[in-house]
């Protein structure tokens, strides 16, 4: 299960690894992981269809 977000160190679009999903309160999901070239914890927001994917 691959997944990108912005790597604020990078500053480029990253692959996520470690990434683990979980619901907010307003009822979309964030994906919380690490950024595959330099370490850095990264957060994305997430729909359900893209939370359900990854699963
Ligand atoms: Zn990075």
């Amino acid at each position: 299960m691959a997944l990108e977000g912005r790597c604020m160190r990078c500053k480029e679009n990253r692959e996520m690894k470690d990434v683990k999903v979980a619901p907010t309160a307003r009822g979309t999901f964030m994906a919380r992981g690490k950024c595959t070239v330099c370490g850095t914890n990264m957060a994305k927001i997430l729909s359900k269809e893209q939370a359900e994917k990854l699963k």
